[in-house]
């Protein structure tokens, strides 16, 4: 596996960072989960910029531009020769003292890019919908830390996904500080109702599934509803599913405990898995892998 390290591609055994870099000290740093599919990036130029505009508010000043690093990501695919990817993209804060003070790391961030292959879910659990709870651990807000913001510091999430997998869950709904529904750990989540097709507003990360959902949606001339949700409105939704890069869009049929829907996949999560398959088979950027 060729990895690209900071200018070069390496072995995967001779990717090593230094215990100095403020990503490992801090999780100072962004990251990008990005897809490939059958030579096609599904979605590259959505994923680049949202990593530029995190990177931008975090104050990680990039020695390559956004055309570059999409070039650099399909050149991480080439040189692995994988037509069907999962790339994880990694910019760190880069090399620092022992504090916390980014002023004084040496200006150098670290980019890293692993181009491999994901499973997130079981299959039986697209075919049949999965089942998840609400865990205590509240999403980070935008008063703190925002969460459209993909940082590296992800340890909101993974205590929330702790309290998932203690209790047997693969994924979990995370509330707001309000009480609304924000999203999953590692995915957005969507509810049907009545036919309209609705999705937290605020709270969550600006995902690209989620965003390509909405306009699948709206070509379907879906009715379509961004806005505060309660848990008491996905538990009596017809439908629920939550959507991801690494999971794609995975039918949800239980919420704490509370059957949703018939307990089955719904017919509009159907359609949607069907015409998001459909997306990622023609719009991408294209590479060739010889
Ligand atoms: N929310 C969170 C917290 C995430 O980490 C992710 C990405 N795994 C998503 C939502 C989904 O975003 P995307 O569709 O861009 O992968």
């Amino acid at each position: 596996m060729k990895i690209y390290l900071n200018g070069k591609f390496v072995e995967k055994e001779q990717a090593r960072v230094s215990v100095f870099d403020h990503g490992l000290l801090y999780g100072d740093g962004a990251f990008e989960g990005i897809r490939s599919y059958n030579g096609l990036v599904f979605r590259l130029k959505e994923h680049i910029d949202r990593l530029y505009e995190t990177l931008h508010t975090l104050m990680i000043a990039m020695p390559i531009d956004r055309k570059k690093m999409m070039g650099l990501v399909v050149e991480t695919l080439k040189k692995n020769k994988l037509k069907d990817a999962y790339i994880r993209l990694i910019v760190t804060r880069g090399e620092g003292d022992l504090g916390l003070d980014p002023k004084k790391c040496y200006g150098k961030p670290g980019i890293i890019i692993i181009a491999d292959k994901i499973k997130l879910y079981p299959e039986e659990f697209y075919q049949k919908g999965m089942e998840i709870i609400t865990v205590p651990t509240i999403r980070n807000c935008a008063e703190a830390i925002n969460p459209r913001l993909k940082s590296l510091n992800y340890l909101n999430n993974i205590l929330a996904k702790i309290e998932a997998s203690n209790s047997g869950y693969l994924e979990a709904i995370m509330l707001d500080p309000q009480g609304y529904v924000a999203e999953c750990t590692g995915d957005n989540i969507f509810m049907v109702k009545n036919n309209i097709l609705s999705t937290p507003s605020q709270g969550r990360l600006e995902g690209i599934t989620r965003d390509a959902v909405l306009q699948l949606a709206k070509q379907r001339k879906i009715e379509v509803s961004e806005r505060l949700i309660t848990r008491h409105e996905v538990y009596v939704a017809d439908e629920c599913f939550l959507t991801g890069t690494a999971a794609e869009i995975i039918p949800v049929v239980k919420v704490d405990g509370r059957v949703i829907g018939n307990g089955k996949p719904g017919g509009l999560t159907q359609a949607i898995m069907k015409s998001f398959r459909y997306l990622t088979k023609k719009d991408g950027v294209k590479y060739q892998v010889s």
